[in-house]
């Protein structure tokens, strides 16, 4: 064989796979959890779905009939709900499938995709998988995004910028001004992707809130992204949704892989709205024992950065493996990463007083002067 091409980038594929994609780790879940265990390591929420919401679900039983392409009535609902017209929201199997197509609309192969680091795991992968170059911009010592190093860091390949308020898996929100601010100094044919999952736990009053900019003219370049997976309980049945202009949600659609919301996921997603006050007021709950967590955990002697979702993280740096074992061993399952820190879900009741009494003996180990210290 003359000629032949360079394989070395795939050592056991049997054919010739993109050498970005063959260099990304495959997806790892976060384990299982046993019977007497407590599994937080994937921001899920605790409480059981609502008896409405099974209801609902088990109505949808044509499971022989394709479901509704454009989840219209989802659409109409979340229309009339966020005051936009139904064109200006866009469902998906789950928001990180909508990102996904965002992506691969705005940006191609050499154009750039610029969020924050660390943030959402999935970030580097959409954009590597679209062909685009990911530019990672170093969150600021308060584990808070740098909105005018991000701003900074746009060049003339700059398609999608990505902002994660709160921020997946650290914590703390971009506030309104800060948010206003980078708008207006990224040019206005960059798109720009407010991802909003954990959007109903905010307590802090000066948050950005994606559908209060949207109301605001001259913002035509932001989508909202927003999911039924945390507050509202639904994350196995995979589906969220975007709110932006009509024609970027268009673009999101072409590049769709059609059919994938299901008839049962849109039933669910509208019997959580009928009962929107009852999961809020759960949310609620979920918030208060956030808040009583990350507060504890300070006590204790961790630093933990202002946790506006249904998470905390302990800056564990080049412990964050080790910690994450601690807690396992003691059947709380948490998410490390690796070198940098561990996040911790805010799960049932129970397990805030847990998290506390292994945190308290874990945080001992942290030599003298460690960042994950206060
Ligand atoms: C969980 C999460 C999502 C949403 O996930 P879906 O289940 O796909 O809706 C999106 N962004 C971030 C930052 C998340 O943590």
């Amino acid at each position: 064989m003359t000629d032949s091409p360079d394989r070395s980038s795939l050592p056991d594929a049997p054919v010739r796979i993109r050498p970005e994609i063959a260099a990304l780790p495959p997806y790892r879940q976060g384990k299982q959890a046993g019977s007497d265990s407590y599994k937080l390591s994937s921001n899920e929420n605790p409480f059981d779905p609502l008896p409405s919401v099974l209801i609902a679900l088990q109505s949808a039983a044509a499971v022989n009939r394709y479901p509704d392409a454009t989840a219209g009535r989802l659409r109409q609902r979340l229309g009339a709900r966020f005051g936009v017209s139904p064109d200006e929201v866009h469902i998906g199997a789950g928001s990180v499938s909508i990102l996904a197509q965002l992506i691969l609309a705005a940006a191609g192969p050499g154009d750039e995709v610029i969020y924050a680091w660390r943030s959402f795991e999935a970030y580097p992968g959409l954009a590597l998988v679209a062909g685009a170059v990911p530019v990672e911009v170093p969150l600021d010592a308060d584990a808070r995004h740098d909105l005018p190093a991000m701003a900074a860091a746009v060049t003339d390949r700059t398609r999608v910028i990505i902002v994660c308020s709160p921020n997946n898996p650290t914590g703390p929100i971009v506030t309104h001004a800060e948010f206003e601010q980078f708008l207006a100094a990224v040019p206005r044919d960059v798109l720009v992707v407010l991802d909003e999952a954990y959007a109903e736990f905010v307590t802090a009053p000066d948050a950005v809130d994606g559908m209060r900019v949207l109301g605001t003219s001259g913002h035509d370049n932001v989508v909202a992204l927003r999911t039924f997976s945390k507050a509202f309980g639904l994350a196995g049945l995979r589906i969220g949704y975007a709110i932006g202009h009509r024609r970027i949600l268009d673009a999101a659609r072409t590049t769709s892989i059609p059919l994938s919301v299901t008839a049962q996921a849109e039933e669910a997603a509208l019997a959580s709205l009928t009962a929107e006050s009852e999961l809020l007021e759960r949310v609620r709950v979920i918030a208060e024992r956030r808040d009583r967590l990350a507060e504890g955990l300070r006590e204790i002697g961790w630093r933990v950065p202002d946790a506006q979702g249904n998470f905390v993280w302990l800056a564990a740096g080049d412990q964050a493996t080790a910690v994450a074992e601690a807690f396992d061993e003691e059947g709380l399952i948490v998410r490390p990463f690796a070198g940098d820190g561990v996040r911790i879900s805010v799960g049932e009741h129970e397990s805030v007083e847990r998290v506390l009494q292994i945190a308290a003996s874990v945080v001992r180990t942290l030599p003298e002067g460690h960042s994950g210290r206060r």
